[in-house]
């Protein structure tokens, strides 16, 4: 059974908090700082959302800098070494921050932390950090951060009960972008990944919830809403009976309104023709909202021994007929994937197997990975490719893809694209930024008054990365 709450910001946990902001607001003229920083993917983006909008309940405000904050909380991830090993570098330099203000209250949570031996690392290695806590259980971040303001002691809570409250506050990061998790954790249990046993196993929250959720996003004008789940083809098992992604997809298409919905990430063993028919139908020039015309679909590898190895429950040759039932029920879908190089026991030829199934497939992008040993997990125990050679080939792949998509990218020449605008480009403040339906990234001259609507640019260059345009007037 998995246990299902709805957030509750008046106990005594959220009463002793707001007593301190009150206080502190009361003191020094202006409210408390909170800073979060998050490590990893969108679920932890949108968790970050939750823990900033629980503190603003309790009269913190959001600050852009940590040397601004009085509550600094990183949201850790663990899916490869690389961002564990950032997180822990920049715990180290908390140091200096908890020196200059003692009463500072410093914070790490998420993947990471659920894992037992990076907490107690934690608990040892950087004792100036006052609380640790995992994914299982975000209602309960009141309640260790009045502790925490109490002094009752440094707090440890790896959280590894999971479960699904409602209703907490959220603090979006865009006003016109959004996050909407409609389900946590993961059963699949691949043998490189970590997540199942840092996000604990699949549930899905009710299908009313979501959709409240996404009529009150769509009622404040919100432009896009990216479905969020570890694999949202499992939506709704162990909860309905009939009722599963490709329903809600349609559910979600009677919101009315002139918004993009997009989703992530799709388990190729359970992405069903029905989804794909869904997506078909909804994605329409004049549909409104529009399913968006793209689709992530991770590969991982193209061996099929190696998918095998993986755990991934799929070969190429059944990975190849969905892409293909997929590019005749929409032709100018945007594919991007997730490769995993360097697998343990991956040899030369199964590493081409991949490069030659993204010439098959002609992905628009990918994200590519170079195989991180995660403890815990069954590949640890596997025999491991070298260090170097999983360089070289994460070069090649790199190569292989890269003029793909700059192919592709050459395919939107001269066209006219619809683009949500996000905002001034960080390179050149001339520029605005946006992407249009397929995920591509455009820039071209415009005005701050188009950040967050939609405009209609003509494409006049691309590259590998992005597109380059004239505003349509
Ligand atoms: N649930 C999603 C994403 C999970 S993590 C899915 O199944 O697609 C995102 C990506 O990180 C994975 O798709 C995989 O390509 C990569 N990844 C996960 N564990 C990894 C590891 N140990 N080393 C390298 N890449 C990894
Ligand atoms: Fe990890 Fe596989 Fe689950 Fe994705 S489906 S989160 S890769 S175990």
């Amino acid at each position: 059974m998995i246990y299902r709450t709805q957030a509750n910001l008046n106990d005594v946990s959220c009463d002793t908090v707001r007593r301190f902001t009150a206080a502190f607001a009361e003191a020094k003229g202006h409210r408390p700082g909170v800073y979060v920083r998050t490590f990893g993917c969108q679920q932890n983006e949108a968790d970050s959302e939750r823990y900033v909008g629980m503190a603003e309940a309790l009269g913190y405000e959001w600050v852009p800098e940590p040397e601004q904050a009085d509550l600094i909380l990183y949201n850790t991830c663990a899916v490869r070494e690389h961002a564990e090993l950032k997180a822990l570098s920049l715990t180290g330099q908390l140091k200096h921050l908890k020196a200059q203000n003692p009463n500072r209250i410093l914070a790490i949570c998420g993947c990471m932390v659920a894992q037992e031996h990076r907490l107690n690392d934690i608990k040892n290695r950087y004792p100036y950090v006052d609380f640790l806590f995992g994914t299982g259980s975000p209602e309960k971040f009141p309640a260790y951060l009045a502790r925490a303001l109490t002094k009752k002691g440094r707090g440890f809570y790896p959280d590894l009960s999971y479960g699904i409250t409602e209703g907490l506050p959220i603090r979006r990061e865009s006003r016109f972008k959004a996050w909407v998790s409609i389900m946590y954790g993961c059963n699949n249990f691949c043998t490189y990944c970590v997540v199942p046993y840092v996000r604990g196993r699949e549930r899905s929250r009710e299908r009313e919830a979501i959709l409240d959720e996404i009529r009150a996003l769509v009622a404040d004008g919100c432009r896009e809403i990216t479905l969020l789940g570890q694999n949202v083809n499992s939506y709704g098992k162990g909860l309905y009976e009939d009722y599963g992604f490709a329903e809600l997809l349609l559910d979600i298409c009677r919101i009315e309104g002139d918004y993009w919905i997009r989703f992530m990430t799709s388990h190729p063993k359970d992405a069903s023709h029905k989804l794909i028919d869904v997506i078909a139908a909804h994605s329409g020039d004049d549909c409104r909202p529009k399913i968006v015309k793209q689709f992530h679909l991770p590969l991982q590898s193209g061996s099929d021994r190696i998918l095998k190895t993986m755990n991934r429950h799929y070969d190429s040759a059944s990975y190849l007929s969905l892409i293909e039932y997929m590019k005749k029920a929409i032709p100018d879908i945007a594919l991007s994937t997730d490769i995993i190089v360097g697998f343990p026991t991956e040899t030369e030829a199964e590493f081409e197997d991949t490069l030659r199934m993204l010439e098959t497939v002609r992905y628009d992008a990918f994200f590519s990975f170079i195989y991180s040993i995660r403890r815990g997990t069954p590949a640890e125990s596997m025999e491991q490719v070298p260090e170097d050679i999983k360089r070289a080939r994460f070069a090649r792949l790199l190569e292989t893809q890269n003029r793909i998509s700059r192919e592709k990218n050459e395919d939107y020449l001269g066209k006219t694209e619809r683009v949500l605008v996000e905002g001034r480009s960080k390179t050149d403040p001339n520029m605005l930024t946006g992407r249009n339906e397929k995920n591509r990234l455009v820039h071209f001259v415009g005005e701050d008054a188009l950040i967050g609507c939609f405009a209609s640019v003509r494409i006049l260059a691309a590259d590998t990365y992005c597109l380059t345009g004239e505003l349509v007037r």
